[in-house]
């Protein structure tokens, strides 16, 4: 289960924020170029630095650009326990 859509507004506004800002990718450092667009591996996704699964915040301090690859490589091992933990595994 996905835990989104809680607030698309909010989403929407933090998204703006950073092809404004437009800071380089905090997982591998390197520089994101925002005008790719969804699915490219290297487009610009919001990344949360503490998942909401595990109770982090919606805020903007909780969020930082990255690129979509760099997302889903971190998703992949930090997601990994918490389905173990949910008991969808067992
Ligand atoms: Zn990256």
């Amino acid at each position: 289960m996905v835990q989104e859509g809680r607030s698309s507004a909010l989403r929407k506004k933090h998204r703006a924020h950073f092809a404004r800002s437009k800071p380089s990718c905090h997982i591998c450092g390197g520089p994101i170029d925002y005008s790719l667009k969804w699915p490219d591996p290297m487009c610009f996704v919001v990344d949360h630095l503490v998942a909401i699964a595990n109770g982090g915040s919606d805020q903007l301090s909780n969020k930082a650009a990255s690129h979509n690859h760099c997302n889903s490589k971190k998703r992949a091992r930090v997601y990994a326990p918490i389905i173990r933990r949910s008991g969808t595994l067992e």
